[in-house]
């Protein structure tokens, strides 16, 4: 102490939220206690790393004493202490980051967890961090002094909803000490063990933590190999070690789905150890500064989420490229003009697509997992990645009128019919089983004819071409909502024109009328070929944009011109055959059926009715007309 009095202790309340979480913890009867241990760890490294850079950044503020983490327990007072000597925390920190989650998923979390197996599940999976300490403490002692300050605070809590934090004696060093008095041992058939004994901590640790780089050292040995497991055979590293590495990497609760090894030699040498989720990051159990690919510089850590080593359309991709040729004092502004990161970018970027190729083969359901939570962003990859848009179009799945399964396209081309040489699809900003139910669908099951069905944006582009310069099968692609896209052969085209000629002179007065009302949105009103059971249906003239992609357009802000379409007629159809018979004989209500004719197909295109309170007094009437004549 520099002679300054002790600060009296201050009392805090914990963040509503990091309350419930506690209350969770200390209540939990999750069996799987042992991870508290892993985490401790795992935030003792995460500081060792940050005290690191920091020096790095500043040399003055390099202090002599060998980084570690340091592991003591007392087995008759059973108390069990984590300590490093890392980056540490002030006072500010502990209240933002032990007082309150910083986590965007806790909310969703408490949420899920709304009854005992529920929440014991969810601690299992949901890297709870901190807090699992609660599960094996009544009381928790944070020593801690931030680099580069004097200071030093003592937080304290018994988990009951508040927390102290005072001033404490001066820590010799920057860094924190955790420390924990266990919880009595009431029930050992619940698996609670002693975590003060010697062989209990020893299993946990060479179990979670033995690839953390830094050495944790318990009774003056180091316990862990400290091996960077990227470097080590891939014949050596078991699955479950892997798993546990893109835990502590990622933050992540869940298993990865994959992982892919790289081991780079040559003019560039480098290694890598890349992970796919297996799920879609909604950002609920994620931290930000987690995301990405880490760089570490001949095994030492240098940064997290290092965009310039991979392209953005695989940012799902989590893991960490290991490089003996950049300076160790490399920043983020250096590393994008690096020749060597553009070489370790390209071929991760092509090692993880000849991966992904390879479990398309090998394991169809787990790359369904894959593509159902990546497929999106990787589909992107199509139009800045000209290299790979082969490849990426090869392993897009789709789905299909075929089946209810997802499809490749040289699935689809080895179904195509004799002579067929186009891949039909439709598009829909809807789901699925809407698309299915489409009219535009019906010449086409008439037909046997397989479709594909596409509710992504992305597909859209890739349909249209848009100028990109999108491989040879893309080419196939078209659109059956385009009026020049027809599942007739050139013979029944002839006839078909024939039918329409004939039908002219029948459609004159209606088409006369829909021009009038609906004369801003159609270019015109026509009988279908197509429709055999639906009575209406909207078909893009060459050159249109489609509805959906008009409709994203909008919804981004932006103002495309107004698209002119076609309304196709069911001539067959019941309804219609009435309309064309009222409009010969200039019948008023004419109009009001074909704006509700209208209506109706652009629903089924995904889009809601201009004037929707005008559409619903349409059908109140025409149900009145239908229940109450
Ligand atoms: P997570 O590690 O997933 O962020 P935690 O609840 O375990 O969640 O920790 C919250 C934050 O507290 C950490 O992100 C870190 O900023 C800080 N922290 C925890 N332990 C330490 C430590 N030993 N040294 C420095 N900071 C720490």
């Amino acid at each position: 102490m520099s002679g300054k009095e002790i600060m009296s202790e201050e009392k805090f309340y914990f963040q509503s939220e990091a309350a419930e979480l506690l209350r969770m913890m200390i209540s939990s009867v999750y069996s799987n206690r042992d991870i508290f241990l892993r985490e401790l760890i795992s935030n003792a490294s995460d500081a060792l790393d940050k005290r690191r850079i920091e020096c790095l950044k500043d040399s003055e503020l390099a202090e002599n004493t060998k980084p570690e983490i340091l592991i003591t327990s007392d087995s008759e007072k059973k108390i069990l202490s984590v300590s490093d000597n890392g980056i540490g925390m002030s006072k500010d920190d502990l209240i933002a980051y032990l007082g309150t989650i910083a986590k965007s998923g806790t909310k969703e979390f408490l949420k899920a967890a709304k009854n005992e197996n529920a929440e014991n599940e969810l601690i299992g999976q949901f890297g709870v961090g901190f807090y699992s300490v609660f599960m094996v403490a009544d009381k928790v002692e944070v020593l801690t002094r931030k680099l580069g300050s004097a200071e030093t605070y003592k937080f304290m809590s018994d988990g009951d909803g508040s927390y102290t934090i005072e001033d404490a004696e001066q820590r010799p060093e920057c860094g924190t000490t955790v420390t924990l008095y266990l919880r009595e041992n009431k029930n050992p058939e619940d698996g609670f063990k002693d975590y003060s004994d010697e062989w209990v901590i020893r299993e946990i640790i060479s179990k979670y933590s033995d690839f953390i780089s830094w050495p944790v050292v318990f009774k003056d040995k180091v316990l862990n190999s400290q091996k960077a497991i990227w470097q080590r055979p891939d014949s050596e590293v078991t699955e479950e070690e892997y798993n546990e590495f893109y835990k502590h990497l990622t933050h992540d609760w869940q298993d990865p789905l994959m992982h892919i090894k790289i081991n780079a030699e040559g003019a560039t040498n480098f290694k890598g150890l890349l992970f796919i989720p297996s799920k879609a990051p909604d950002n609920m159990f994620m931290k930000r500064e987690s995301e990405g690919v880490s760089l570490y510089i001949n095994r030492v850590f240098i940064m997290n989420d290092c965009k310039e080593l991979i392209p953005e359309y695989m940012n799902f991709i989590r893991g960490v490229v290991d490089s003996e040729d950049l300076p160790l004092n490399i920043s983020r502004e250096i590393l994008q003009d690096e020749p060597v990161t553009r070489v370790i970018k390209r071929s991760t970027q092509r090692k993880i697509l000849v991966e992904l190729k390879k479990l398309l083969s090998s394991d169809r359901e787990k790359y369904i997992k894959f593509w159902t939570a990546f497929g999106g962003l990787l589909k992107r990859g199509m139009f800045v990645d000209s290299e790979h848009s082969k490849t990426i179009l090869e392993i897009s799945l789709f789905r299909t009128t075929h089946n209810d399964e997802w499809t490749t396209l040289a699935e689809y081309e080895s179904r195509m019919k004799p002579g067929q040489d186009k891949i039909y699809c439709l598009i829909g900003n809807d789901n699925i089983s809407a698309l299915k139910a489409s009219p535009k669908l019906e010449a086409f099951r008439e037909k046997n004819l397989e479709v594909l069905l596409m509710t992504d944006t992305i597909d859209d582009f890739m349909l249209s071409g848009m100028g990109m310069n999108l491989p040879e099968t893309a080419n196939k692609l078209v659109n059956i909502a385009r009026d020049e896209v027809s599942p007739y052969s050139e013979d029944e085209k002839k006839d078909n024109e024939e039918k329409l000629k004939s039908l002219e002179s029948e459609f004159e007065s209606l088409k006369k009328k829909a021009l009038e009302v609906l004369g801003d949105k159609l270019e015109n009103v026509r009988p279908s070929l197509t429709l055999t059971s639906s009575p209406a249906c909207i078909r893009e003239s060459a050159g249109n944009m489609s509805v959906q992609m008009e409709y994203s357009f909008r919804a981004m802000g932006q103002n495309p011109p107004v698209q002119k379409r076609i309304l196709e007629l069911n001539a067959n159809h019941p309804v219609v055959k009435k309309l064309l018979e009222m409009s010969k004989v200039n019948d008023g209500k004419v109009s009001d059926i074909l704006k509700t004719l209208y209506d109706q197909s652009m629903i089924l295109e995904g889009v809601t009715p201009d004037d929707p309170a005008d559409f619903v007094k349409r059908i109140d009437e025409l149900m009145t007309l239908a229940l109450v004549k």
